[in-house]
């Protein structure tokens, strides 16, 4: 039976207080971004300028051998590198120099920096500002930090987008932008809707190829896909475009409120706007109704992880009828998730920052039925006998929009079939 979305709380939680929290991190850095990055980007290399951590990490998180050069890898700061005996900055040309003369595919260069360029103080903006005006136009390099210090792992992705706004042309064009790398059978059924609405002015950020021109300008509003992109926010405020502040497209409630948004500020009328979306939106409720029966009733506690936990928490209370516990996150970033705390009904303790061992003490006095968490986390917190939910897979999977509404509750609801089915099977 499909459930029915309640109406917004009186008082959500845009109020509510927030425990902060200053104590040690449990987070991946922002290096993890390249994984799902050098996919959206196809023509984009992303040299990691760092350590063999820097590498095992990469190599660990995707999977596959970073030596084997697909679209990312890493110059190693050896130690002679790092105690300041060899020239890095010289080194680090060279190394892009021998990059490019081999790959002619290649249109974009990320320089990312890690801890251990930052530490030595590798000044990888003016790095890129020369092979810039080395390489231009055949390639265009552009640098970000992806450092882990007091930072989570979808940091990345903003790095990376907040790096780009400021070598975008500038416009007048009255234009729509949405920003996040959002994968492309997604991104494609987005644009679809709007076009249907009429809105045909539409550019991505990022692009998929180096070569389709993004603009900006003062009559460029942007939406945001992601919750995690204060910092591109930011740039493309300073670029002079306007945001459109709303709830995140998680879920047929988010997705709908979403596109109303920008259909608002684009004068479409309610009856195209009905038109277009009811039949993705009863498909939308009818395959979260699905996952409903198992997450009906039951709690969830979210470590802060990925940035995308309060859009998260608004979509399992009031699609799929849990119940939020504790609701972390990295960063509160008002402007950003200002409209979600408003349909968040007041009630989670909502905890910016981390200190982890006091929040595992939480967990473990509240008992919930899922915990949203890290990987570190995930297995220690399995082996006590809590149902866990990995936030890294957030931005693995397809989860955005009407079509993927069924597959983001699917993520939560099959850990917690999967822990009632274990137990039904040490009954039996
Ligand atoms: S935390 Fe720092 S040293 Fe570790 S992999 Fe990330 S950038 Fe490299």
């Amino acid at each position: 039976m499909t459930r029915h979305t309640p109406p917004p709380p009186s008082t959500g939680c845009r109020n509510a207080p927030v425990l902060k929290q200053r104590g040690q991190h449990e987070v991946f850095c922002g290096l993890t971004g390249i994984i799902w990055l050098h996919r959206k980007m196809q023509d984009a290399f992303f040299l990691v300028v760092g350590s063999r951590t820097c590498a095992h990490l990469l190599q660990s998180a995707a999977g596959v051998m970073i030596f084997a050069e697909p679209r990312f890898g890493t110059a190693i700061l050896e130690e002679t590198d790092l105690a300041g005996l060899a020239d890095a900055q010289n080194e680090l040309e060279r190394e892009v120099d021998r990059l490019l003369s081999r790959r002619s595919d290649i249109r974009q260069l990320f320089l990312v920096g890690s801890c251990p360029s930052e530490v030595i103080k590798l000044d990888l903006a003016r790095a890129a500002e020369r092979l810039t005006m080395k390489y231009a136009p055949r390639v265009r390099v552009l640098n970000y930090s992806g450092s882990g210090i007091e930072t989570t792992f979808t940091e990345g992705e903003d790095a990376c987008l907040a790096s780009m706004v400021p070598t975008l042309p500038e416009t007048d064009k009255r234009q729509l932008m949405l920003v996040g790398a959002l994968p492309d059978v997604v991104e494609d059924q987005a644009l679809d809707l709007l076009a249907q609405m009429g809105i045909e002015d539409v550019t991505v950020l990022p692009a998929r190829h180096a070569d389709t021109e993004v603009t900006v300008g003062p009559n460029t509003v942007f939406a945001l896909t992601q919750p995690f992109l204060g910092g591109t926010h930011a740039a493309l405020e300073r670029r002079g475009a306007r945001h459109l502040p709303a709830p995140f497209p998680f879920g047929e409630e988010g997705t709908t409120a979403w596109l109303q948004t920008v259909a608002r500020e684009f004068g479409v009328d309610q009856a195209r706007f009905g038109a277009v979306t009811d039949a993705p939106r009863a498909r939308a409720r009818k395959a979260v109704a699905k996952a409903t029966e198992t997450l009906n009733g039951k709690s969830v506690f979210f470590f802060p992880d990925s940035q995308m936990e309060i859009p998260l928490a608004r979509f399992l209370t009031r699609e799929c009828g849990m119940e939020a516990i504790e609701v972390g996150t990295p960063f509160l970033h008002r402007a950003v998730v200002g409209p979600e705390l408003d349909l968040l009904a007041e009630g989670p303790q909502l905890s910016e920052g981390q200190d982890v061992d006091l929040q595992l003490e939480r967990c473990r006095a509240a008992q919930p039925d899922l915990t949203v968490c890290g990987l570190g986390l995930a297995n220690p917190l399995e082996a006590e006998g809590l149902t866990t939910k990995w936030a890294i897979e957030l931005v693995f999977t397809p989860v955005h929009f009407y079509e993927q509404a069924g597959d983001l509750a699917g993520l939560f609801s099959r850990p917690v079939r999967r822990r009632e089915a274990l137990k039904l099977g040490a009954t039996a």
